[in-house]
């Protein structure tokens, strides 16, 4: 069965986003302390102690740096990209992660060039965690298939994977803040993908079958040399 999702109706308030990381920072804060005043008092700290609170800090640092990425202090700076080369640049970069697992690109760009209005390292961030997960869902190894077309005013971008796909009833949950299935996971890549992708104005949708694996289309209006190109034909 074959779900789609349209995720912009459940963004949160930056009022309840904040109220959410305060709550998930202050766990291992919590967990932080209590070895310290262990150690103060009573002097037991061993080795695995230091080791989980190595991960309860690390915890801490990814939440921080993937809230990071939306609230960017530097002014955003939006230019006319082609996606097709974000997309060969997220390729690159993660292309030895993938293989470590048995993963496999295959893209399926357009010909012409696919201009968006966009700042790029945002949209790049979006990239990066869309297939990341897609590796995360593949321990087994397959093949990770990146198209991209224009159609009417839109740059489409299609992110599709062969991963254990998301159970339908967990379907309506992803994006949300802090949903995560994975034991290291933050459950916040798809919430700040969301909402840079919504700052474009443009949308993302995800669709999955259980056991088959993920897909997710992103559509952005296509930039100004496009549009041109077109009313010249
Ligand atoms: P994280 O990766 O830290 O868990 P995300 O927001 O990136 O957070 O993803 C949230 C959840 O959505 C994941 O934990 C996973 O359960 C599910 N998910 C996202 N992408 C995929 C995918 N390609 N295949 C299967 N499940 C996915
Ligand atoms: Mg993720």
């Amino acid at each position: 069965m074959e779900e789609l999702l349209r995720r912009s109706e459940k963004l949160t308030t930056v009022g309840q986003l904040a109220a959410g990381v305060a709550h998930e920072i202050r766990n291992p804060l919590t967990t932080l302390r209590g070895f310290l005043q262990l150690q103060q008092e009573k002097k037991v700290l061993v080795p695995l102690h230091i080791e989980l609170m190595l991960s309860e800090l690390e915890r801490i640092n990814l939440i921080v740096s993937e809230f990071l990425i939306l609230a960017k202090p530097q002014a955003v700076h939006f230019q006319q990209k082609d996606v097709r080369h974000i997309l060969s640049d997220v390729i690159s970069l993660l292309d030895s992660q993938a293989h470590l697992f048995g993963i496999e690109f295959d893209t399926r760009f357009s010909e012409h060039p696919a201009i968006v209005h966009c700042e790029e390292n945002q949209l790049k961030q979006v990239f990066i965690n869309i297939v990341k997960n897609a590796i995360e869902a593949m321990p087994e190894g397959g093949t990770i298939t990146l198209t991209q077309h224009v159609v009417e005013n839109s740059v489409v971008i299609v992110i599709s994977d062969e991963g254990e796909g998301v159970p339908e009833d967990m379907l309506p949950k992803l994006g949300e803040p802090f949903f995560t299935n994975k034991e290291s996971g933050t459950g916040l890549g798809l919430m700040v993908s969301q909402r840079i992708i919504q700052a474009h104005k443009g949308s993302m949708e995800i669709q999955s079958e259980f056991g088959l694996g993920a897909e997710v289309t992103i559509r952005l209006p296509a930039g100004q040399s496009i549009n041109e190109e077109r009313s010249e034909e």
